[in-house]
């Protein structure tokens, strides 16, 4: 089924660093949820953080549960904190925390997504949010949401994109195979950038999502972790604003999809043409060294008549990929004469 318009929006620091940060931006989101009251609004803040590196803010451990306790009791909004052990399960829902959320590094590895199922099972959860593997894998991402169910909690989706890269045609799996469950963005992770959550959040509710997951942070240039892609209470009160009237025209809906697709195809394209052009530049430096010419014709046909046979194999004429081909090659030989 597709929905005309989002219903869940997620707010809420990457960490929770302190009972002043957790509670004041608890307060802008709660203003914000006055201003617009039609919408779910569930309240984030990581307090066990995967990071890349040790050397960095793990997270504030336990001690950040009594403050989204405050959460609940101060500005009676729902939260979620994430979970990558059966042992955080254990200390989070004894807790009360009404909403867990499954990381991309931690669904990545199955062994470990079905012990937190085992551990959520049973207990008084509202739900558990699954967000994409760090990886690719719309199957995988299935998979977990699969084993969340089976424990008997309600489940919603969570694109996140993988290396800021959004992988549409993941979540376009997702979507088809259980259009049943909620799909979120997560527009700060999966760009890394503030500057770009208003724009995806657009384009979600034009993709028919049903909601946003958004960092949301007091003072983002001051945040412990995740500082670049965190918007304040003030900028995500004029998202929702802007953003969540906005209705889906069904009959692009899917055309949108598809040119979603499409534009991160022409970008990887882009890039991989510019890293080309970055290597050529390299050769071009090692042959001026030497005194070789920057124009080998015999580089050039064996390049040539391997993209031919490619071509042939793969639906693209051979007029088509010599055009293609000859003008990358123009190019890689201006940039090494
Ligand atoms: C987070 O939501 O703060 C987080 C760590 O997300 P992800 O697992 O998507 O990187
Ligand atoms: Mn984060």
């Amino acid at each position: 089924m597709l929905k005309t318009t989002i219903s869940y929006i997620i707010a809420g620091p990457c960490a929770a660093e302190s009972e002043a940060q957790v509670l004041a931006t608890a307060h802008g989101i709660a203003q914000c949820q006055a201003h617009y009251p039609n919408y779910t609004y569930i309240y984030r803040a990581g307090i066990w953080k995967p990071r890349s590196s040790p050397n960095t803010f793990q997270g504030i451990g336990a001690e950040g549960l009594t403050w989204l306790q405050e959460v609940q009791q101060t500005y009676h909004l729902p939260v979620a904190t994430e979970v990558a052990t059966p042992e955080q399960v254990k200390q989070a829902t004894e807790a009360g925390i009404d909403y867990l959320w499954i990381g991309a590094r931690t669904s990545a590895n199955p062994i470990a997504v079905q012990t937190i199922a085992d551990a959520v099972d049973g207990t008084k959860i509202k739900g558990v949010m699954v967000k994409n593997p760090v990886n690719e894998d719309a199957a995988l991402w299935l998979g977990n949401i699969a084993r969340l169910e089976q424990a008997g909690v309600a489940v919603m989706a969570i694109h996140r994109g993988c290396n800021h890269r959004p992988c549409w045609a993941m979540a376009y799996q997702l979507l088809q195979a259980r259009p049943d469950i909620p799909i979120l963005i997560d527009p700060s992770h999966l760009s890394g950038k503030a500057s770009a959550i208003a724009q995806l959040c657009t384009q979600a509710n034009r993709l028919g999502y049903s909601g946003w997951m958004v960092e949301t942070h007091i003072a983002p240039q001051e945040a412990l972790s995740d500082a670049q892609q965190q918007i304040t209470p003030e900028e995500l009160e004029g998202l929702v604003n802007r953003g969540v009237g906005e209705s889906v025209n069904r009959g692009s809906e899917d055309l949108d999809w598809q040119r979603a697709m499409i534009d991160e195809v022409d970008d990887d394209l882009w890039q991989h043409l510019t890293k080309r052009m970055e290597i050529s530049k390299r050769i071009g430096a090692w042959k001026k060294e030497r005194q070789i010419p920057a124009l080998q014709p015999s580089r050039y046909q064996e390049i040539l008549q391997k993209r031919i046979v490619w071509g042939s194999e793969h639906g693209l004429d051979k007029e088509t990929v010599e055009q293609i081909m000859e003008a990358i090659h123009k190019q890689s030989v201006r940039i090494q004469s």
